[in-house]
């Protein structure tokens, strides 16, 4: 393209585009549309190819290297004032950069879908409002005993008064809610309000709403607790990076609650983000609990009426907290106060596909850019954090006891080499499980692998059943009676007979979750065993029924996979055993000691919760392991402190810098070829301070039917790095055949999957 830039006098508009494309598009203005409108960050309709896009505008020009007879016109501009802040668009162009992803696309990410596909903005919110009238305000809730579900309303009502409620409160509430209220309308214990979405912007706190329900509810805290929120508020109005280090149960929620309500006082808003939808619910209760302002959620399991609607809330400054995972995290905020991102080393917060970025280090960046503190809460810090820490970017704040009465759990390796094993289970682990349940207690199995067994070989001639698609074997699925390959999807009925040689002996090899609940079943037939996993709770409502359960302690014996580790607070668990934790011991990927270490803590975490103390059992035929031995007797800490030093050794991250490129394609040899190409054209611009490593076959060279390879980029410095990508990027889109290959670049991969 030539470097030539023609000037003219008209008006140029340069614009996003949602294509995945490294370059904006220019375009000019129709002579109906007002100049003034033109702000950066409004969605504009263009005319694209034979079609018309929605389109971002980034900035305008007087000037444009295309000539302006061959530009045309935009159709029409969707929006009066740009729904996101000069800050947000920074961020979005910020992240565009940094991941090396298209402008478009990143800035796509930043709305709701009705949005990205061109609707208004402003969403009729035909929100109804409900309020307590006086006799409902002095109706005692015992007199409505005979119908549940207003009682339940009632008290819902009393609860959060003076506030009053809308319908989508009410239906986060209870899916069921309007026959109640109906019922108590009918009674003038309630009453319709025009009241608008409550006032945010309260910067005088005198005439605040209550923002708490009652003071009564939030806990005293312990002095380590307190020294956290001092901390954090003294630090409230400028930016700053806070590591709050605290084991399972120190009570972090308790300290952040605590903090978001200073910062609610202060009128702000405060954007809390958590790993997984799972993790949202008792988060809601919690925070529903002690707060009466507004708060709305945003996850994948909400309708995208549901997320819009936060969205706007957000936006427009009526909501005061929004509760969300990753794509949560541009929601805009006119008032942003805090940001708190709670198991920051949960790589769920690094999107894997798309636009790779890191919802960690984004925030980060957010909260800098917006001046705001931000909070990383974890038991297990990612050793990026805990680097961050030794190189002051990071304030850490440790919180070195259970809140409460609760005591840390004792970790032991149970060595079970020679042990007759059921299942996986040896007699001494069975033996324990009987105690506890003796006294009344829980025990909690982990094993990190659905189904019933990874593998079914033929004991007559060695054949094994393979997924067609993938290098992987089909996991068993027995109550579905499938077979199932869990990197493509694909499944197949469970064969009686092997199709190789017709034998009826094909056995299943390994352990999975299921096959641990048989077993579990069979050695104690009179216990409620609950298996906890993706495919026990794939129906809606299934993993409530179960917590249920155990939490009414029906069930006694819980089976689960990594779902267990996070979040649940299980106060009658006293027994904690990790089955198998060899199985995360040898992997080629350097996170993985890392990912194993925070898995053993986390799960090692649900153990001991109530006033009864816990046991972990970490079953191994590898007692003498340096890694399981450091974190057993020196704790997480030590752990992580050696595996820094081992990663310096190593000068892998974050004592360096990665970035990965993935190409797959149908044919074997196109993406090799390809990814070759990109190897030779980083060895152009590259200095030799970073290294080009491949390209070499992926883990999983073949999945769902491609070819995978990558090729790793290595550099000491951040910077070094960034110039190579900045370079190579946006040329990989003009090598021949690129349209073939599906290709990618991770920066900052979480694996190197
Ligand atoms: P974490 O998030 O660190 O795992 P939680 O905030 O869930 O810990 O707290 C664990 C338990 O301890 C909860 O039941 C909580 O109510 C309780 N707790 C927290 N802080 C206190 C405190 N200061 N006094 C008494 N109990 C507390
Ligand atoms: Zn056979
Ligand atoms: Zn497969």
């Amino acid at each position: 393209m030539s470097k030539l830039t023609k000037t003219s006098a008209q008006l140029i508009l340069r614009v996003a585009i949602d294509v995945p494309l490294y370059r904006l598009f220019d375009y000019l203005v129709p002579p109906e549309i007002d100049e003034e409108l033109l702000q950066p960050g409004i969605r504009l309709e263009a005319p694209f190819g034979t079609g018309k896009k929605i389109a971002y505008l980034i900035e305008t020009s007087r000037s444009s290297q295309i000539a302006p007879s061959k530009l045309k016109p935009i159709l029409r501009i969707l929006d009066d004032q740009p729904l996101l802040s000069a800050d947000d668009m920074k961020l979005l162009l910020w992240s565009s950069q940094y991941y090396h992803h298209p402008l478009g696309e990143v800035i796509k990410t930043a709305f709701p879908a009705a949005l990205r596909s061109g609707k208004p903005s402003a969403l009729p919110v035909q929100n109804k409002y409900f309020s307590l009238t006086g006799s409902g305000l002095a109706t005692a809730v015992e007199s409505l005993k005979k119908s549940p579900r207003q009682q339940q309303a009632l008290t819902y009502f009393q609860q959060y008064y003076p506030t009053a409620l809308s319908e989508g409160q009410l239906v986060q509430w209870n899916k069921n809610w309007r026959s109640a209220v109906k019922s108590l309308m009918a009674k003038e214990l309630l009453m319709v309000t025009d009241a608008s979405p409550p006032e945010l912007i309260n910067t005088e706190v005198e005439n605040a709403k209550p923002l708490i329900n009652t003071d009564r509810l939030a806990l005293q805290l312990n002095g380590e607790q307190q020294a956290a929120v001092a901390t954090i508020t003294g630090n409230l109005k400028k930016f700053a990076v806070f590591l709050l280090e605290g084991i399972t149960g120190s009570g972090k929620t308790e300290v952040y609650m605590q903090t978001i309500r200073r910062v609610l006082e202060r009128g702000q808003q405060v954007l809390v983000l958590v790993p997984e939808i799972n993790l949202t619910p008792q988060l809601e209760a919690r925070f529903r609990e002690r707060f009466s302002v507004s708060m709305t959620l945003s996850h994948s399991n909400l309708t995208e009426k549901q997320r819009h609607g936060s969205w706007l809330s957000m936006q427009q400054g009526a909501s005061s907290i929004l509760l969300g995972t990753r794509s949560a995290l541009f929601t805009p905020m006119p008032k942003p106060g805090l940001i708190i991102l709670d198991e920051e080393h949960d790589t769920s917060f690094k999107q894997q596909e798309g636009f790779r970025f890191s919802a960690r280090d984004v925030a980060i960046m957010r909260a800098k850019l917006l001046n705001i503190p931000v909070v990383l809460g974890s038991a297990t810090p990612s050793l990026e954090s805990l680097y961050n820490v030794q190189q002051q970017r990071y304030q850490l704040i440790v919180l070195k006891q259970r809140a409460g009465n609760a005591v840390e759990p004792r970790l032991l390796l149970m060595d079970i080499r020679n042990q007759k094993l059921h299942s996986g289970l040896s007699e001494p682990l069975i033996a324990e499980i009987r105690t506890v349940l003796g006294q009344g207690e829980q025990a909690l199995l982990f094993i990190n692998r659905r189904g019933f067994a990874p593998t079914l070989i033929c004991h007559h001639c060695g054949w094994v059943a393979r997924c067609r698609h993938c290098d992987a074997n089909l996991v068993i699925h027995s109550q579905a009676k499938l077979l199932r390959c869990h990197h493509c999807g694909k499944e197949q009925r469970l064969l009686p007979d092997c199709p190789a040689c017709n034998a009826n002996q094909l056995t299943p090899l390994g352990l999975g979750t299921e096959r641990v609940a048989e077993t579990i079943q069979t050695l104690f037939p009179s216990q409620t065993v609950v298996r906890l996993d993706r495919d026990s709770t794939q129906r809606k409502g299934a993993l409530e029924g179960y917590l249920a359960q155990i939490n009414s302690g029906e069930a006694n014996i819980i089976i689960g996979t990594q779902m267990l580790a996070k979040g649940h607070h299980f106060p009658n668990v006293t027994l904690v055993a990790i089955i198998d934790v060899d199985s995360g011991l040898f992997s080629i990927d350097y996170h993985a000691t890392e990912r194993l270490a925070q898995t053993i803590i986390q799960v090692a975490g649900r153990a001991g919760r109530g006033n009864k103390p816990g046991r972990v059992i970490l079953q191994t035929r590898q007692p003498g392991h340096a890694l399981l031995n450091t974190l057993i007797n020196e704790g997480y800490s030590s752990f992580a402190a050696n595996a820094l030093t081992e990663r310096k050794q190593a000068l892998l991250p974050p004592y360096s810098y990665h970035a990965l490129v993935r190409a797959q394609a149908g044919k074997n040899q196109l993406a090799l070829d390809f990814l070759r190409t990109v190897a030779a054209m980083a060895n152009q611009c590259a200095a030799k301070q970073t290294q080009i490593l491949g390209p070499v076959p992926a883990p999983m060279e073949k999945r769902a039917g491609a070819f995978r390879y990558q090729l790793l980029l290595q550099s000491a410095k951040r910077s070094d790095l960034q110039n190579v990508l900045g370079m190579l990027i946006p040329q990989l889109e003009t090598i021949n055949g690129v349209k073939k290959i599906h290709w990618s670049v991770d920066v900052d991969p979480a694996d190197l999957f």
